[in-house]
């Protein structure tokens, strides 16, 4: 492709809404054209790369013996209404009605039309194993679209679906995908980290994400270095932290008055005592209804936990007045006495001699037993803090460790959770009819392109992996105008491509110094330079990207070692 053929554009300025390192280059290389938040459109340079990912995720899933499919985008509510999703899914799925007046939704994801595509079809145990697979444009409402390709409105998944006759045969089809996911990162450039994961609004009870580690991140993720246990912040589990108030206090349950006292840690100030030793009472609403959820005073709560633990879909902190109903004005919130469910987190299973609001403005109780308490009904132990560094090792006791991530992939295992809600079954070998087991398994293929840009960058632009390079070689014309230099670079043009490299022909009439910045901050792998002086001094400059290591050859030697610097990155 010749540059002044095409228009590219690349920017000076880092664009004023970019937060991170990937979106600020992807625009500034021109990948990217904003349209307005969260939705991008791709220049012909980003669209290859998007294409050259998108190709490797289709040849691992073709090699993992899944099958392409192409769903519609479109989808009626109805299908929605059936799995029961419909609600969960709340604002974050686009709607739209059509001509009938009928509702139809924008697809954020695919379980529905997947289970019944398979319904449609599939109607005996030797149809199964079957696992399929589409690259599709999802539509999502986020809350707070950002971070260019990361969270957007709009974007590229690809999206698998497994229906398996049993469990067993189910967890092979997890599997295949799993590894499959981890040679498509690899293949990408990527250091992708499988983690434990939250099944949140799709389902399911045993999940993966695969995490690229980058201070960006917007996932936490908690990591043994001893066990390599490795979870998702809204999963991690811990080893509860040891109590120095186990014993029973010789002293009686006393009123005690903390004027002005609406913290943890304003009140253990008032009470003479450790932070850790006040009790946090959190009112919240699940799924609209209020519960009291207790933690030690230094914790905070992990919000996915409860969701789980109740088994609703969503929670959020309740309201003031709500609250003051219910256990009394904030700052001052306390389990006894109260007739809401009180949810204890595990870590206080030990607490015999902690302070707990008393449910009045200005007051707290002290030497509160909450085993033993008979004014404090606590309806179920869950675990329900969130861990943070330091934490101890769930599996063997080690402290645990915080980085973050960007989630460019899920694997679900489902159970039944669709094909038994939506009708889908199968006649076993006996005749007697079975409800398949299903895996869902996506790739954010749009943010794994940004994600690759976030691991793979230095001062002066992107450092594409030759695999996903928008162009494998970038070839700078240096006086283009020149009859000699303008042949040889048609010559090597050919020459490389017949080689099976793709290139980008820098032929702008633009000085030698934009060219090099241009080149290095669309970051394609290879440089090769020819000008009338590097001609003079027998033929072109080949320049590797990543190190900037550069040798002068000889023009028919040009493309042997640009293959093998290829091969090599
Ligand atoms: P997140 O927690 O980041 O919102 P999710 O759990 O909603 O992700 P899934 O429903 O599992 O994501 O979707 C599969 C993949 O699609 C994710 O692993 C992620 O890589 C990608 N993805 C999800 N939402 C977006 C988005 N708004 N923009 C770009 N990619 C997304
Ligand atoms: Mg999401």
């Amino acid at each position: 492709m010749r540059w002044s053929k095409t228009l590219l554009c690349t920017l000076r300025e880092d664009p004023k809404d970019a937060e991170i390192v990937s979106h600020k280059l992807m625009m500034r290389a021109g990948l990217l054209v904003k349209l307005e938040g969260g939705l991008y459109s791709y220049s012909p340079l980003g669209v290859r790369v998007l294409h050259k990912v998108e190709n490797i995720v289709r040849e691992e899933m073709d090699r993992a013996g899944a099958s392409e499919v192409l769903f519609t985008a479109l989808q009626p509510i109805s299908l929605w209404e059936e799995s029961g999703r419909a609600g969960i899914m709340g604002k974050s799925m686009f709607r739209l009605r059509d001509r009938n007046d009928d509702t139809m939704v924008l697809g954020p994801t695919h379980e529905e039309v997947a289970t019944d595509y398979l319904r449609t079809l599939a109607s005996s145990y030797r149809q199964l194993p079957v696992t399929v697979y589409q690259i599709q444009t999802k539509f999502r409402d986020e809350i707070r679209p950002r971070f260019g390709l990361m969270r957007c409105k709009e974007f590229v998944m690809k999206d698998a679906y497994s229906f398996d006759i049993d469990s067993d045969a189910a967890d092979i089809s997890y599997q295949k995908m799993y590894d499959a996911y981890l040679r498509i990162f690899r293949r990408c450039g990527l250091d992708a980290h499988p983690v434990e994961a939250d099944t949140g609004a799709i389902g399911g009870n045993h999940s993966h994400e695969f995490m690229v580690l980058a201070p960006s991140g917007e996932d936490g993720i908690l990591h043994c270095p001893s066990c390599r246990y490795a979870a998702n912040q809204e999963r991690a589990e811990r080893r509860a932290p040891p109590c120095d108030w186990a014993t029973p206090s010789a002293e009686p349950r006393a009123r005690v008055a903390t004027p002005g006292a609406h913290t943890v840690d304003e009140a253990a100030a008032a009470l003479g005592i450790a932070s850790d030793q006040v009790v946090k009472s959190l009112v919240y609403l699940a799924d609209g209804k209020p519960v009291m959820v207790l933690l030690r005073g230094n914790a905070d709560l992990c919000e996915p936990k409860l969701r789980r633990a109740l088994g609703c879909s969503e929670v959020e902190m309740a309201d003031p007045e709500t609250t003051a109903r219910v256990a009394g004005p904030f700052g001052s919130i306390g389990p006894i006495g109260v007739s809401i469910p009180v949810y204890a987190d595990n870590a206080l299973k030990e607490a015999r001699d902690v302070a707990v609001g008393a449910g009045e403005e200005g007051f707290h109780v002290v030497h509160c037993n909450l085993m033993d308490d008979p004014d404090v009904k606590i309806a179920r132990w869950e675990d329900l803090a969130t861990v943070v560094a330091g934490d101890r090792c769930p599996r063997c006791g080690e402290p645990l460790e915080l980085a973050r991530g960007i989630e460019v992939g899920h694997v679900f295992k489902l159970g039944v959770k669709y094909t038994k809600t939506m009708g889908f079954s199968v006649l076993d070998a006996a005749g007697k009819s079975v409800t398949p087991v299903m895996g869902c398994y996506g790739i954010g293929v749009s943010r794994t392109v940004q994600a690759i840009a976030e691991q793979n960058n230095d001062k002066d632009g992107i450092v594409w992996p030759a695999a996903v390079s928008p162009f494998q070689v970038a070839l700078l014309a240096l006086d283009p105008k020149n009859p000699e230099v303008a042949a040889a670079v048609d010559a090597l043009e050919s020459a490389l491509e017949k080689a099976g490299a793709d290139v980008l022909v820098d032929d702008r009439e633009e000085r030698p110094g934009i060219k090099f910045k241009d080149a290095d901050l669309i970051g394609c792998s290879v440089r090769v330079t020819i000008g009338a002086r590097s001609l003079e001094k027998g033929g072109a400059e080949v320049r590797l990207r990543r190190t900037g290591e550069t040798t002068l050859l000889p023009l028919d030697a040009v493309p042997a070692r640009v293959a093998e610097l290829l091969a090599a990155n």
